[in-house]
């Protein structure tokens, strides 16, 4: 009889999900099955990479974009490759500073996924499943994983792909709102945003880059309406600029101790940037491959003074716009069609079959009231897992298979991505990439942090399985 072929299940489709089948794909020495279950059926798209609209663009440039770490070139030949069919790359400079949409990129991923099953041949089979895994058992022999549809699934690994979740419902939204049918949850839901008219008022929570998309995705739809975007400090992310290359200046054996410390040195570099005529944000971009060091290096007190402090400024300077849509949010609120509000909001209530909101102004003051017709919530995904309200995500917690990280960032995890269970024992053969290690390394949103993340974490398993 011949070995068993390991069975490897991955949970979710996204670019996370994806770039970890081809990863395993490229590194597993002998055969195996690999699962691919995504409950939209969104393979290589995921929730990002879905938007049909044009102009929601990628907020990273095309040069940090590839799929692969070590060829950083390989997205933008796809995209030269496929100009003719895809339209909008014709403009991509070698450079690589441009911003596609988010569809020409999700149709990249689609093929990184294809190229990879077809090189695998009939060694490693993939399999893609449109199913809602929605709980997982270990025993001894290996996991099965159950889906939504009743349907149950053997495997000896099963890795959580399993991205973003909607915003929490921030606590002054009252019941009333938030059930009136006029309150949009998940800025993600297309029948909710459907039903908004081109003339009504709408007021968004957060002013972050998830209200700069409903903005555009508004706009494509031909509103003309006021919206009043809120948030506590009233932040809009910055806008990205063609930059210089920074020469590295933080020692990665060598880093700064403790948060005060690292927060001064990366301001005292960017004076002398300025001073030497280069912008904050060539600053910034030489720190981005040491971020997960520097989170790492923190304690866990440093890491809630950053969470607490520093992070709605370190949001909006990492997390850049593109030049074109931010020009035309600028544009926007000098028209008047755009407000931005800094506070919090105190009460909220339905007022005439409208929603009300009072808000407490950062700056001081008294309340102040803003009516609209809708509220979307772009308050940034909800990442605490205790408050997590999805079936999966509830029955992990409840068997003790799983347990937020203390910060309440994602799931606790091992440094090899293991998640850690109730009693603080690794869990064996579970794992999560993703936006779900996000206590462990803080950045791993992003594509230039996921896809080296796959391609670790594949080799590992690929070793252990050999
Ligand atoms: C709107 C938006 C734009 C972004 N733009 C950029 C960008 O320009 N550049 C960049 O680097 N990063 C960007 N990001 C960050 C993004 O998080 C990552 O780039 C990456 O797409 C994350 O992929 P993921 O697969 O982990 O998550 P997702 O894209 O969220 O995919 C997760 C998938 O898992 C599925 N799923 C979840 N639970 C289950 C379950 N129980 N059973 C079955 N399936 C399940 C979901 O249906 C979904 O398809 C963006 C994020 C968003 C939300």
């Amino acid at each position: 009889m011949g070995a068993k072929v390991p069975r490897i299940a991955i949970v979710g489709a996204g670019f996370t999900g994806t770039m970890l089948a081809v990863q395993l794909l490229r590194k597993l020495a002998g055969p195996a099955k690999i699962t691919l279950f995504d409950r939209r059926g969104a393979f290589g798209r995921g929730l990002a990479y879905s938007a049909r609209n044009p102009r929601h663009v990628l907020n990273v440039r095309v040069t940090n974009m590839s799929a692969f770490d070590e060829d950083a070139q390989h997205f933008i030949r796809w995209l030269w490759a496929n100009d003719s069919v895809r339209g909008g790359a014709a403009g991509v400079p070698p450079s690589g500073h441009a911003f596609v949409s988010r569809a020409t990129f999700g149709a990249y991923v689609e093929d990184v996924l294809r190229a990879a099953i077809a090189e695998a041949g009939p060694r490693a089979r993939v399999a893609q499943r449109v199913a809602d895994a929605v709980g997982i058992a270990i025993a001894p022999g290996g996991a099965r994983l159950a889906l939504a549809d009743g349907a149950s699934v053997e495997a000896d690994r099963v890795a959580l792909c399993v991205g973003n979740f909607p915003p929490a419902t921030p606590a002054p939204i009252a019941p009333a709102v938030a059930e009136s049918g006029r309150f949009v949850a998940d800025p993600w839901d297309e029948e909710a945003i459907d039903r908004i008219r081109s003339d009504d008022t709408v007021l968004v929570i957060g002013t972050g880059l998830t209200m700069v998309d409903m903005v555009v995705d508004l706009l494509a739809r031909g509103f003309q309406g006021p919206i009043h975007a809120l948030s506590r400090r009233g932040l809009l992310p910055q806008a990205h600029e063609l930059t210089r290359t920074y020469p590295p200046f933080l020692d990665r054996e060598r880093l700064p101790r403790g948060l005060l410390a690292l927060t001064r040195r990366i301001r005292r570099e960017v004076r002398d940037a300025a001073s030497r005529g280069q912008d904050w944000r060539s600053v910034m971009d030489a720190i981005r491959p040491l971020v997960q060091d520097l989170w790492i290096a923190l304690d866990e007190d440093d890491r809630r003074r950053f969470l607490r402090h520093l992070r709605p400024y370190w949001d909006v300077h990492r997390h850049r716009m593109a030049p074109e849509i931010a020009r035309e949010i600028e544009r926007l609120r000098a028209e008047g069609r755009l407000s931005t509000h800094a506070g919090r909001i105190a009460s909220s209530g339905i007022e005439g079959g409208r929603i009300k909101f009072t808000f407490r102004p950062r700056a001081g003051g008294a309340e102040r009231g803003l009516v609209g017709d809708w509220v979307i919530n772009c308050a940034g995904p909800e990442t605490d897992y205790a408050r997590i309200r999805h079936p999966l995500v509830s029955s992990l917690l409840a068997s003790g298979l799983a347990r937020p990280d203390p910060l309440a960032l994602g799931l606790d995890l091992t440094p090899s991505f293991q998640l850690i269970g109730r009693e603080g024992r690794p869990t064996p053969r579970l794992y999560a990439l993703g936006p779900p290690t996000r206590g462990l390394l803080w950045e791993s949103t992003a594509v230039p942090d996921i896809r080296k993340q796959c391609a670790q974490f594949s080799a590992r398993l690929a070793a252990e399985l050999a």
